[in-house]
């Protein structure tokens, strides 16, 4: 079975799928790894490694033809061309944000696995490279923000005087934020950190943060955040205000699925900061946490900087891949049979959850949702609903019970720590 790398096209999207440690092990299992040379060059992993770990160099066209093909990115119209018939495909997909490539699958009668739509089960952990790509973007964003600010994280007693730590909170401690947490602690600052899930506070408490309490309770499904009433939104935002007052860096990640990023930080709450303060806004994709963010773009309003990096985990892109590279190859080993050749179980909840498109049919509930609603707002009217039946779903039961949570946050930034 031959399992293609493309180069990623997509602008500043400097990772790549496999790296030459994961192709080493893929061609000990009998598989022929087909990398597009040059597809390592912006994560700075030359050709001869690749080479050296018993990969193949290949152009574009034969990379796509692959049984197989990894790669990072949502894939561009331009790729989904060269995808060959039968060519199963793995990526991050973006199905609830990105119906257009959704479609554009089917259209190309394609088979196709999201990354980020793998269940979040104890099982697929190793594949998780939501949790992965997060814990990089956390490390980067405590970084930025120590980067950005014209002042020390951590307290310093001089023989000119003594400088305070820094403050630095965190709105929305998931995967990344957890991580944020972690890093700006050990970079000397003074941690909080808030979110709406309150089984979170544990988790923030084990890393020596404090944890905000604004009494919003709002845990969804899944061990995600449900969206917020209006009620709860205006709560929030004016605790904020408050909150917000006496710290000199906040990073935001706060995110539900499928939804516009919550508004945490009014323009107000940015007028009452300190001059000089710094935001970090890592939801810029999905339109920002801070009412002020401009997504991909770093500002100052009020004599406050306000960034919002879009694709942090790319700026990282040695570790990125290599992690992202571990996931995929997880993935891989469950698509595979004893003798290295594809073996699909459609019955198993991971291929099943991951699959958005197979043979060309929308397979996906939520990804056909997103896209019946583009139809929707364009007038047309919906299709019928292709997806698999809610019955085949991951049960609920198997999600990481909120008691585990906290090791299994320790587990998520070691294993960051590890890399
Ligand atoms: P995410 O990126 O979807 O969201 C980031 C955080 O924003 C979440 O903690 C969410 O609660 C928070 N948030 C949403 N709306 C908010 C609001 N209005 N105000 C404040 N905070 C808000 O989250 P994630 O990092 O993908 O993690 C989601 C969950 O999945 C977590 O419970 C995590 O522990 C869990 N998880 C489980 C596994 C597993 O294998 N069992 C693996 C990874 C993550």
């Amino acid at each position: 079975m031959v399992v293609g790398v493309p180069t990623e096209i997509a602008e500043a999207e400097r990772r790549v799928a496999l790296v030459p440690e994961v192709v080493r092990k893929l061609t000990g299992r009998g598989l022929e790894v087909l990398v597009q040379a040059g597809a390592g060059e912006r994560a700075i992993i030359p050709d001869a490694l690749y080479e050296a770990a018993g990969a193949k160099l290949g152009d574009a066209k034969s990379v796509w033809a692959a049984d197989v093909v990894v790669k990072v990115a949502p894939p561009a119209e331009s790729e989904i061309a060269m995808l060959g018939s039968g060519t199963l495909l793995i990526a991050f997909l973006a199905p609830l944000t990105q119906p257009k490539t959704t479609l554009a699958l089917a259209a190309a009668h394609a088979t196709a696995f999201a990354m980020e739509s793998i269940p979040r089960i104890s099982r697929a952990q190793a594949m998780d490279a939501l949790s992965s790509q997060s814990n990089v973007a956390g490390y980067r964003a405590a970084l930025l923000g120590a980067e950005k600010m014209g002042r020390f994280y951590p307290m310093l007693m001089t023989a000119a005087g003594t400088i305070p730590p820094a403050k630095v909170l965190v709105l929305g401690v998931g995967v990344a934020g957890l991580q944020a947490l972690a890093t700006a602690r050990r970079l000397g600052a003074q941690t909080t950190g808030y979110d709406v899930r309150p089984e979170v506070a544990e988790q923030v408490q084990s890393l020596g943060a404090k944890w905000l309490d604004l009494g919003i309770d709002a845990a969804g499904e899944g061990g995600y955040a449900r969206e917020l009433t209006d009620e709860e939104k205006t709560q929030q935002q004016k605790a904020l205000v408050d909150a917000i007052k006496s710290f000199d860096v906040v990073i935001t990640t706060a995110l539900v699925p499928g939804r516009p990023a919550p508004r945490l930080v009014t323009a107000e709450s940015v007028k009452g900061m300190k001059a000089g303060s710094v935001i970090v806004d890592l939801a810029g994709e999905s339109g920002g946490n801070c009412e002020l963010t401009k997504p991909g773009e770093t500002i100052v309003v009020h004599d406050v900087t306000i960034t919002s990096p879009l694709n942090l985990a790319a700026e990282m892109p040695e570790h990125a891949s290599q992690l992202y590279a571990r996931n995929v190859s997880a993935l891989l080993e469950l698509f595979l049979g004893d003798d290295g050749e594809l073996a699909l179980d459609w019955d198993d909840a991971i291929v099943s959850g991951a699959a958005i498109v197979r043979d060309g049919k929308i397979v996906n509930d939520r990804a056909q949702a997103t896209v019946d609603a583009v139809d929707a707002a364009a007038g047309k009217s919906a299709p019928p609903a292709k997806a698999e039946p809610a019955a085949k779903a991951e049960p609920a039961a198997e999600v990481e019970p909120a008691s585990k949570a906290e090791p299994a946050a320790k587990a998520r930034i070691d294993e960051a720590e590890d890399d």
